[in-house]
């Protein structure tokens, strides 16, 4: 592979270390293919890769990952996460604010706003790094999303699947605009929440493998933020974008 353009790939110097947050506790619907997507695609790209497992009962230095992935869960697993990730608040909103590459699914963007009240009107609190809070309404919505994406990647859908109880209202950037299926909340149309390098989204599927243009766009951040890369050399998504396009086919009316 040769490297390509001013600030190209120099293959095999590069590593990038992931954290993935909670798998045991937040992990729905294949949250974890998102990591392994993340660990492919790079590795393809001469990238080397380390994945590091965080839960419950661990010490880790959270400043030395470059990317951050907490997936969803279910209400049971996001009460047992709270108390322990309280512990790295600061943390968790430094490395945000660095710019750091931070990708919350679900219950673990619920997490990063202030709080979220579950369906039984239990309150879970969350970081309380972004402003928003996330309320259970009647009902679950849940099933196949599509939505325009407000990061100016092509193509321009994003696909995926949801399953949530709570309800997120927030004055954020939100990742895109909902197309098919309901969203942040159901009601305006917007769909997860960007901030510097932080993405959260209530895509599952997982989000990743279903849209590689995600993928490398989040790839492409952390490898800017530690070598000053610009581009990434292309790999082969006919696959990938041949799925992307048949649910548009099946979805898009
Ligand atoms: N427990 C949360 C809810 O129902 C999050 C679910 C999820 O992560 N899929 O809203």
């Amino acid at each position: 592979m040769e490297a390509n353009g001013e600030k190209g790939l120099d293959q095999g110097n590069m590593e990038l270390k992931i954290f993935h947050m909670y798998p045991d506790l937040l992990n729905l619907y294949g949250d974890i293919g998102n990591v392994i997507c993340l660990k492919k695609r790079c590795e393809w790209r001469g990238i080397n890769v380390e994945v590091v497992d965080f839960t419950l009962n661990q010490e880790k230095d959270l400043k030395t990952g470059d990317i951050f992935f907490m997936g969803g869960g279910s209400d049971r697993g996001q009460k047992i996460v709270y108390s322990h990730l309280l512990k790295y608040k600061k943390d968790v909103n430094a490395l945000i604010e660095d710019g750091k590459v931070f990708l919350a699914i679900c219950g673990g963007y619920q997490f990063l706003g202030e709080s979220y009240i579950d369906a039984e009107g239990n309150e879970i609190p969350g970081l309380g790094i972004f402003d928003y809070r996330t309320e259970s309404e009647e009902g679950r919505l849940i099933g196949n999303i599509i939505i325009k994406n407000q990061l100016g990647l092509s193509p321009k859908t994003i696909v995926g699947f949801e399953n949530h109880g709570g309800r997120t209202y927030h004055h954020h950037d939100p990742l895109g605009a909902v197309k098919v299926g309901r969203g942040n909340n159901g009601k305006d149309s917007s769909e997860g929440m960007v901030y510097k390098n932080c993405v959260g989204t209530y895509l599952h599927g997982p989000v990743l493998p279903k849209n590689p243009h995600l993928a490398d766009y989040l790839i492409l951040k952390a490898l800017e933020n530690k070598y000053g890369i610009k581009t990434l050399p292309e790999l082969d998504d006919d696959l990938e974008y041949a799925a992307h396009k048949r649910v548009k086919e099946l979805y898009c009316k």
